[in-house]
């Protein structure tokens, strides 16, 4: 692997700035493969090197992917003064530079991709790459009865902006109906702003995948787990 400065090893593992490193091995705190270290801008390989803080080992990780059941209450930023963020949720994390792979609503649950890898966001999120996401979503009333073929040709919200060609598959119909949404692109309230076209307000709405990635069902609201590597394969 790449050479990378001692302090920036720490740094990205959410250490300390670069200042505090400094201070923590000028006291000694600071060892690489069991010898302190003062110099903290000397290089060193991260999968040859054994680095500690005070005699725990840090690992190094130069990615991180987590799949995160978002729920409701939390914003999908990695900081916010009001409200707990998405990223807040992963205890586990190594980095400190973790950001959520595009956005849900506050209100939205389900599959976020948590990650530091910009090169795997962009092919997810770029326009014209074009990537599934599949929405589950709880609808006030019934849709007429041709609804699915107008998604499929693409429909005009109420500001005039058209959506590419969706796919709709009804679960249930009732009062409260129940709806699968396969979107193409990912517009602001997008989901929402499709059923308020045909006055049926989403209640509620929950993302079940996006590309080959599908939430593991197995995640309470709240709950993340790292990507397996299969998983990883198939999303890049
Ligand atoms: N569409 C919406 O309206 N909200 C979301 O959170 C995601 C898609």
């Amino acid at each position: 692997m790449k050479e990378i400065r001692l302090d920036k090893y720490l740094g990205e593992m959410g250490i300390g700035t670069r200042s505090q490193i400094k201070e923590m091995a000028k006291k000694g705190r600071i060892t690489v493969d069991g010898t302190p270290e003062k110099k903290t801008e000397r290089k060193i390989d991260p999968e040859l090197t054994k680095v500690a803080v005070d005699g725990h080992r840090i690992a190094y990780a130069a990615f991180e992917y987590y799949m995160l059941n978002k729920p409701q209450g939390v914003v999908s930023a990695t900081e916010d003064k009001r409200y707990e963020t998405v990223i807040g949720l992963i205890g586990d994390r190594m980095r400190d530079d973790l950001f959520p792979v595009g956005r849900l609503d506050i209100d939205t649950e389900g599959l976020l991709l948590i990650t530091n890898d910009g090169d795997l966001a962009h092919q997810l999120l770029s326009p014209k790459k074009h990537v599934d996401k599949v929405y589950y979503a709880k609808i006030e009333g019934v849709l007429p009865s041709d609804a699915a073929k107008q998604m499929e040709e693409g429909i005009l919200l109420s500001d005039g902006t058209p959506t590419l060609p969706a796919r709709l598959e009804i679960l249930k119909e009732g009062e409260i109906s129940e709806i699968l949404l396969t979107i193409r692109e990912g517009k602001f309230h997008q989901v929402k702003r499709m059923f308020e076209t045909f006055g049926t307000p989403v209640v509620y709405l929950k993302r079940l995948s996006m590309g080959s990635l599908t939430l593991d069902e197995t995640l309470k609201p709240g709950d993340y787990r790292p990507l397996t590597n299969e998983e990883l394969e198939e999303l890049k």
